[in-house]
């Protein structure tokens, strides 16, 4: 049976990764924390003597129900003097630390199911579920809680040598993985993925897969290939899944998207002809959307039940995907006003 620590608290940990203030003395200072605790072994055990760390069960977070109804994540809190569970050294992996250089670590319990207490339940199955709801049920600034989950999720399955077939030891943060044989040194991995919305100047297009819940439509979306450029993975997954050749390009944002393996998304906007804008769909369906049918798809917050009539929805707030629709839709607005008032004139 897994004994962690006595105290369980629920705690209001400060993000590690939101922070758009990077070049402030303090986070730098943070960040250069961060940096030796992964390199140093030492420094990191003695690190995991006084931190917080958020406890995972099979990739499930321990969360908390707050007063005003949304969830927090919860954590150990290690008081020094308290002897540390093996478990709890070997496979606790780093994720950051708060504003007073407290580190902060995940740890997955395992098969051993620990009873949390009345408050605290663990999120059953994976983070996906709660963060696919608009509005999330998190409190805000979790991605550390997403980050911690694919990195203990990229320990638990890079135990072997892809060479040599030998084990792999991690380093005490968790940050990096060696072979025992061949000394080879593995890095956790994400898998590029560019998502693009392409628009003929008065309409976008938006795709649905199979596997999308049902009536949601998002923007197009493909994993990099070896040796392509994003330009070339764009205009290949255009090509493939609607038959459109895409004119230009520009770029919006990219976000860390942990399900189910690490994807790295960038997005783009892209433009293709008025002329040419014949939809030859090798997705479940893609269609041409006007701003009005997107301003009211983005008001729809919640999939339609069985039964419901049809309605189209899409990706919520936090999807990278939602930031591209409303970013055009924006964009549409202005020029469209901008229209108006030079007829005006
Ligand atoms: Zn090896």
């Amino acid at each position: 049976m897994f004994r962690p620590l006595k105290i369980l608290i629920g705690t209001k940990c400060p993000p590690t990764r939101c922070c758009s203030a990077f070049v402030s003395r303090m986070r730098f200072s943070n960040l250069q924390y961060v940096n030796r605790l992964k390199e140093d072994d030492e420094a990191c055990a003695a690190a995991l003597q006084n931190a917080h760390i958020f406890l995972f069960h099979r990739l499930s977070p321990l969360l908390q129900r707050t007063e005003h109804r949304t969830l927090r994540p919860t954590a150990l809190v290690c008081s020094g003097t308290e002897p540390q569970n093996h478990r709890t050294t070997e496979e606790s992996v780093l994720i950051g630390c708060s504003e007073e250089n407290q580190a902060q670590f995940c740890l997955d319990v395992g098969k051993n199911i620990l009873n949390p207490g009345s408050s605290l339940s663990w999120w059953p199955e994976t983070l996906n579920v709660p963060v696919l709801q608009d509005p999330s049920p998190y409190e805000p600034d979790l991605c550390f809680l997403l980050q911690g989950q694919a990195l203990l999720r990229w320990n638990q399955t890079s135990g072997f040598c892809s060479t040599t077939g030998q084990p792999t030891h991690r380093n005490r943060a968790g940050s990096q993985r060696v072979c025992s044989s061949s000394g080879i040194i593995y890095y956790p991995k994400m898998s590029p993925v560019v998502i693009v919305l392409v628009s003929d100047g008065k309409r976008c297009l938006l795709g649905r897969q199979s596997s999308f819940p049902r009536g949601m439509y998002s923007a197009l979306a493909g994993f990099c290939d070896m040796g392509e450029t994003l330009e070339e993975t764009l205009r290949r997954e255009v090509a493939e899944e609607v038959g459109l050749e895409v004119h230009s390009v520009s770029y919006s944002s990219s976000q860390h998207w942990p399900f189910p393996h690490s994807s790295f998304m960038m997005a783009f906007h892209a433009s293709v002809s008025p002329a040419h804008t014949q939809v030859s769909c090798q997705l479940e369906d893609a269609r041409w959307f006007s701003l009005e049918e997107i301003t009211s798809a983005l008001q729809v917050k919640t999939p339609p039940r069985r039964g419901d009539p049809p309605v189209v929805w899409l990706p919520p707030k936090h999807a990278i995907g939602n930031r591209l629709i409303t970013e055009w839709a924006d964009r549409q607005r202005r020029s469209s006003l901008s229209d108006t008032t030079e007829e005006d004139v």
